[in-house]
């Protein structure tokens, strides 16, 4: 049985129980750990995780209004995240970074990538071929980097890999951001780390990222720990996480050396490399991609429960939570009709004429900002070059940014008009009521 059907299986019988206690919990932790040990998951770092999740579970008092069968989803749900690591934030900002890792573990395939990425985020970003260890390394990395359209650099006739480094900076000056493709070994050794600390040296990067494939399992720790011992590594990318069963394992032993995870790859498609978050990936292997939305709702109820009016009208509008409204909205069905139930019929006529493809392309604008832009944006009104940057990154024209930024002040002026009627906040309340059941049943 995979993680995820063990974890779902274990989770149906404890939510599908009679009651919540001590047996039901002992038994559900039981069978968590067979499918932990199974799929690889350290043995010392399972028990650590029952401990915890049997505490909580029997001795935390449920939030008002949460009952006990959702609190203990919870709290498998945050313990499970924990296990399965912490993020690690790339900048978006110009940089480079050294790709590290052993044969086979996907950096090649990663670099190209990660350009990809940065282009998808406004930034230029070429890529150096300093593998010059294994044959054919340079053909591998310049076709791949041609296919899609990457600036590259590599010297066929250099054997010295940090020489072929200080080239590579200068010929690839132009761009945003410079990832370099080392070279690995079939295993750690002083020769790859030596080579490493000179490459390091020539490129003095802010971004350190080890490759590692999913399918060594929690092997991973110690090669995280040799590595991170050679160079100090910033961060882990998880390859293969979709052909592996053994993700569970590699991700929790990398967390378990307090390394952190910035990206995961999901498959052999350029596309295929996302933003490893650790909730996101528990959700997924517990089946409910909504659980984190669901325990957002929850804790803000019990939070709203206990603010007043005037504090929750000085709750900030932001993209995120714009983009958050624009997912829920569509979710009910035309906007024109979502209005209209509201009783809105007043609404701006422009607004109400807001087709999908409009939404689809605010969805792909709002992806192409940082964290900090979509949690103030302030930052986009004073900033011509950064409405630029998310132009190019999403593939839009800067008066399409420049149309979302001021729609999104319209809203902004419109939101707190609402926040201010009252009958309009009881419907709203209304209606995340009705919305609050949780999946399957529980
Ligand atoms: P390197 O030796 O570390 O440079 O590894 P490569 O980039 O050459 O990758 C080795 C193999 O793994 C190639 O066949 C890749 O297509 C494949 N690969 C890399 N990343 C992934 C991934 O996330 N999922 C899958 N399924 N295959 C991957
Ligand atoms: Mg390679």
């Amino acid at each position: 049985m995979n993680l995820g059907e063990g974890l779902r299986s274990a989770l149906r019988k404890l939510t599908g129980a009679a009651l919540i206690d001590e047996k039901s919990v002992k038994e559900f932790v039981r069978e968590l750990q067979r499918t932990l040990i199974s799929n690889d998951v350290n043995v010392k770092l399972v028990f650590g995780l029952s401990k915890k999740i049997e505490e909580r579970a029997l001795q935390e008092k449920p939030l008002p209004g949460v009952s006990p069968k959702e609190h203990v989803v919870k709290v498998v749900y945050e313990e499970l995240s924990n296990l399965m690591g912490s993020e690690h934030e790339p900048k978006l900002e110009p940089q480079k970074i050294l790709m590290l890792g052993l044969f086979g573990s996907g950096k090649t395939t990663t670099t190209v990538k990660l350009a990809k990425f940065f282009k998808g985020k406004g930034l230029k970003a070429g890529v150096i071929a300093a593998d010059t260890y294994r044959p054919a390394a340079y053909e591998q990395l310049e076709q791949l980097a041609k296919k899609n359209d990457v600036p590259f650099y590599g010297n066929k006739d250099e054997k010295q890999a940090a020489k072929v480094v200080e080239e590579g900076l200068k010929k690839l000056s132009s761009n945003d951001v410079v990832i370099v493709d080392s070279s690995g070994r079939s295993a750690f050794d002083g020769e790859l780390k030596e080579e490493l600390i000179s490459i390091d040296k020539a490129l003095n990067p802010e971004e350190r990222f080890l490759v590692i494939s999913a399918d060594i399992g929690q092997v991973a720790g110690r090669q995280a720990q040799e590595f991170n011992e050679a160079v100090p590594i910033t961060s882990v990318i998880i390859t293969k996480l979709d052909g592996s069963g053994k993700g569970g394992g590699a991700l929790s032993a990398v967390s378990s050396t307090g390394s952190k995870v910035a990206f995961i790859g999901t498959g052999e498609r350029m596309e295929d490399l996302e933003l490893f978050d650790s909730k996101k990936y528990v959700g997924r292997l517990l089946g409910f991609p909504d659980l984190e939305t669901l325990l957002d709702k929850m804790k803000k109820i019990s939070e709203e429960s206990e603010k007043t009016p005037e504090q929750l009208m000085e709750e900030k509008f932001t993209f995120k939570t714009f983009a958050e409204q624009l997912r829920q909205t569509r979710k009910m069905g035309p906007l024109k009709n979502v209005f209209g139930m509201l009783g809105m019929t007043d609404m701006p006529k422009e607004m109400m004429e807001q087709s999908e493809e409009k939404l689809n392309k605010y969805e792909v604008i709002i992806n192409s900002m940082t964290p900090a832009e979509r949690e103030d944006a302030k930052l986009l009104k004073k900033s011509r070059s950064r409405m630029e940057r998310i132009a190019r990154g999403s593939g839009t024209k800067p008066e399409e940014v420049r149309k979302l930024v001021s729609e999104f002040e319209k809203m902004e002026k419109m939101m707190n008009m609402f926040k201010k009627n009252r009958g309009f906040r009881k419907q709203m309340e209304k209606m995340m009521r009705g919305g609050m059941q949780m999946p399957g049943g529980m």
